[in-house]
């Protein structure tokens, strides 16, 4: 028997189904509750455990089978949230009856059951009550087996005012007013089978969109008042998921009715509530003749990516956190499958290599993780809510459905999901489900990317009759503790001879492998597609072959790959800076968006790096090279061009206008944005966020009070957070302090405040007076802002590139520890860090 962790429950007592009626207060922030459990007694006990945080009980009874009702009592463990019921007879196997009655608070953090206040279009203050109960925070709002295994049936009753709408996971079976108070009783239908996170209560005045019906499903949209008229957008690519997905799945919808809902304060991007997904508003609600193609695209990925979890995640569920990664990797994989085939002009896939490559620069940290690790305690989970489990987990996920091959894979899912349908699953049984599926070893070549940290890095050179292969860890930080791991490598590769291009896929599994060379070999590409999960490292004689066939030979993400791997070799010091920035040197007739991106991202990274002098040297090189990227674009939209070149029109501006300190270009943005001002319209709504950035890296306090007053008065939830952060990019020291305030004083709400001051942190000029006030401010922050967002602000350090702060935020973080996130505040470390010691080795490189 394995030892019984304290706060784990007890598996004598299962619960069946839960019904559930909640009377909430929204002015005084409390909430009454009722509720019965049917459950099955396992063994003989006289006593229940449940999970319960912050609750108070009035009354506590159990029927039994005859009908017999006892009465019992409940002793709180604070620190592991349980309340033990205690009965004073025998509880014998068999189905019983619980039933409790409590009371809790609308609590102000963005969990449990929690309140959103916003102004309605008269600009009245009011208040809704929403819920987010991933991973462990359902016991807040009702007594509950709050873990993932303990699935359940939920009938849930709202009482709420007569005006008020009040949704949760089913639809709604009947609403009656009760005479003489102002309520009314609404009544939902049985849930299907689900975990108790899942679970959602709304209540609050509402908009909704008609319904769409899909399959026997409707799916609305709904939104605050005054704000249902940006939620077409939403509807439209929420209809087309959930459609798509049901036919990838093979499984029809499994919820009788679908709503989405935008939740004005909300610490995450989106939650997949079994038929009732909440949003914060910038993911759900959007103006689609102002809104930008990348804000778009954001609102299109999170839907789908909700819709995605209604089977992967909601019908099959892991069955203990550590198999959360699955959830949410599958969960982004088939957001790029489904908003690739509703928009295939976006090429999202091309686009997901920025966040593969995002995974790999943390990934190669000393201070990674492996995708899966042991999960004892569940608030351990919370750290997992992070870019490995996300962008790392699809990117492997991606790499396997290539290597098996599409419809191998989709056919493997489906098996998986039928077999485990309405109830739990682990990972190894979506290996064992797709190595049924289509005969092949998933499980070993993926056991080497799910339990092992880090990535290869893959040298490729060719002797005289093979091509070798071979593989060694990447890490940033050469340490001399760099572990020997092997992963097993799918290499896709792709050659050019004289008698055509050959394609190969290769297992590589040990250290090295050898391939016969091809025959008259002119050029080779490792990792051909960019599905892989790893780095290439050409030999100086292949090197030169990519380079020369790098606009005729190479597809965008190899491109992509190749600038984004010697970036990072160069960081580790494998590679001279030199030979990066000639590689960007090359890229001056280059069109793609993606790689622009990255050139554009590790522009910034180095301009925070380096001091004065090179930093006008750096920015007299990049002004060159995106001045003639941009000369072949111009400033204006023309006929037939894709929204892909429109948005890379906005990114090349605010580089250069931005990083690259280009005065025309400051200037033109800042006729362009008096123009945008007279007349919104006559500007392309891509190069919008570039004028702000621009007008806002180059502003006055004029500027600032006009940013200040259109984010306080923002049309639409993109306008608000543009405005909002814009904020963050002024450099006079008064606007900085003006900013910082902000982050504190109540005007910027709690999700968004921790991200401001990240960008301030990130912002060269404001950095210094940032980091002090972080420090000075930090126990107001914690008890502040949403726990969740603590360690992605404190992503802003990585921006604090000297050695005297460095020893500074080390010392600093030594006394305050970040307990929800203490691997990520290792990894930020490691990463400033790393850029610390690159100041350093570049320090003379650029001079004269
Ligand atoms: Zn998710």
């Amino acid at each position: 028997m394995p030892e019984q962790k304290p706060y784990r429950l007890p598996t004598t007592v299962i619960p069946q189904r839960y019904e559930i009626k909640l009377t909430p207060d929204l002015s005084a922030a409390t909430f009454a509750g009722e509720e019965k459990v049917f459950v099955q007694v396992i063994e003989p006990v006289r006593q229940v455990v449940v999970n319960a945080a912050e609750l108070e009980f009035q009354a506590v009874s159990i029927k039994g089978p005859g009908g017999k009702v006892v009465r019992g009592d409940a002793a709180l463990d604070i620190e592991n949230e349980q309340a033990t019921f205690n009965f004073p007879e025998t509880l014998n196997p068999g189905r019983w009856e619980l039933q409790i009655t409590y009371s809790g608070i609308l609590n102000d953090k963005l969990h449990g059951f929690y309140r959103s206040t916003y102004k309605d279009p008269n600009g009245r203050e009011k208040t809704l009550a929403s819920t987010q109960f991933e991973s462990t925070d359902a016991r807040r709002a009702f007594p509950c087996w709050d873990e993932p295994a303990f699935k359940a049936v939920f009938q849930v009753t709202l009482v709420v005012d007569e005006d008020l709408t009040a949704i949760s996971n089913a639809r709604v079976l009947r609403q009656t007013p009760l005479s003489g108070t102002g309520k009314k009783e609404v009544v939902f239908a049985d849930s299907i089978k689900m975990s108790t996170y899942l679970v959602a209560f709304i209540v609050g005045e509402f908009e909704g969109t008609d319904p769409v019906m899909v399959g026997n499903a409707p799916l609305r949209v709904w939104a605050v008042p005054g704000k249902g008229h940006l939620a077409k957008f939403a509807r439209e690519i929420g209809a087309f998921s959930l459609g798509f997905f049901s036919r990838y799945y093979d499984i029809a919808y499994p919820g009788d009715k679908l709503d989405l809902i935008a939740i004005p304060d909300f610490a995450s991007g989106a939650m997949e509530n079994l038929g009732a997904i909440t949003f914060r508003e910038t993911a759900l609600l959007v103006d689609e003749g102002k809104a930008t193609r990348a804000e778009l695209e954001r609102v299109a990925d999170v839907v789908s990516h909700e819709n995605a979890h209604m089977w992967f995640g909601d019908l099959v569920t892991m069955k203990w956190w550590n198999g959360l990664w699955l959830n949410e990797a599958f969960a982004t994989f088939m957001e790029m499958i489904a908003v690739d085939a509703w928009k295939p002009e976006w090429r999202r896939w091309d686009s997901f290599t920025v966040s593969r490559a995002a995974a790999m620069q943390v990934d190669g940290l000393k201070s990674t993780r492996p995708i899966e690790f042991p999960v004892e305690r569940p608030e351990e989970a919370a750290g997992m809510f992070d870019v490995l489990t996300y962008e790392k987990g699809a990117s492997v996920l991606r790499m396997l459905e290539q290597y098996l091959g599409p419809d191998a894979f989709r056919d493997g899912i489906r098996l998986y999901l039928r077999r485990h349908e309405y109830a739990n699953a682990e990972t190894t049984d979506l290996w064992d489900a797709l190595e049924d599926s289509t005969r092949q070893p998933a499980r070993a070549l993926m056991d080497s990317w799910i339990f092992q940290a880090g990535y290869p890095l893959i040298s490729i050179k060719k002797d005289e009759r093979s091509l070798v292969l071979s593989q060694r860890i990447f890490r940033y930080l050469q340490d001399s503790d760099i572990p020997k791991r092997e992963f097993h490598v799918p290499i896709f590769l792709r050659a050019g001879t004289k008698q055509g291009t050959v394609n190969q896929t290769v297992l590589l599994t040990d250290q090295e492998l050898r391939i016969p060379l091809p025959e008259d070999l002119d050029w080779v590409v490792a990792n051909a597609g960019g599905h892989g999960f790893y780095r290439v490292r050409y030999s100086p004689e292949l090197m030169t072959a990519v380079k020369r066939e790098l606009q005729s030979n190479l597809l965008a993400v190899e491109r992509f790959n190749l600038v984004n791997d010697i970036w990072a070799t160069a960081q580790a010091g494998l590679t001279s800076l030199t030979d990066y920035l000639d590689l960007i040197d090359l890229l001056r007739d280059e069109t793609d968006l993606n790689v622009w991106t990255t050139v554009i991202i590790s522009s910034h990274h180095l301009y925070r790096i380096l001091d004065e002098v090179q930093e006008r040297l750096f920015q007299e090189r990049i002004r060159a090279v995106f001045n003639s990227a941009l000369q072949r674009l111009t400033w204006s939209p023309r006929e037939g061009e894709t929204e892909l070149e429109r948005q890379l029109r906005g990114e090349l501006i605010n580089a250069l206008g931005t990083v690259g300190e280009d005065k025309a270009c400051q200037q033109r943005a800042r006729e362009l944005y008096t123009q945008y001002e007279k007349d919104p319209t006559s500007v392309e709504r891509n190069l919008i966020p570039a004028l702000v950035s621009i007008v806002a890296h180059t502003g006055t306090s004029a500027d600032y009070e006009k940013f200040y007053s259109r984010f306080k008065n923002a049309q639409t939830p993109q306008e608000e957070t543009r405005y909002l952060f814009a904020l963050g990019a002024f450099r006079q020291p008064d606007l900085i302090d003006r900013t910082l305030q902000m982050t504190i004083n109540g005007e910027v709400r709690t999700q968004n405040a921790p991200y401001l001051m990240r960008g301030i942190l990130l912002n060269k000029d404001a950095r210094a007076k940032a980091w002090s006030f972080m420090k000075e401010h930090w126990n107001d922050m914690l008890n502040k802002y949403p726990d969740n967002s603590i360690p992605r602000m404190c992503e802003g350090i990585i921006g604090l590139v000297t050695p005297e702060l460095e020893a500074d935020v080390r010392e600093f973080f030594s006394r305050h520890l970040v307990k929800q996130g203490a691997k990520q505040m290792e990894q930020h470390l490691e990463r400033l860090h790393i850029a610390v010691a690159c100041r350093e080795r570049w320090k003379d490189l650029l001079r004269g």
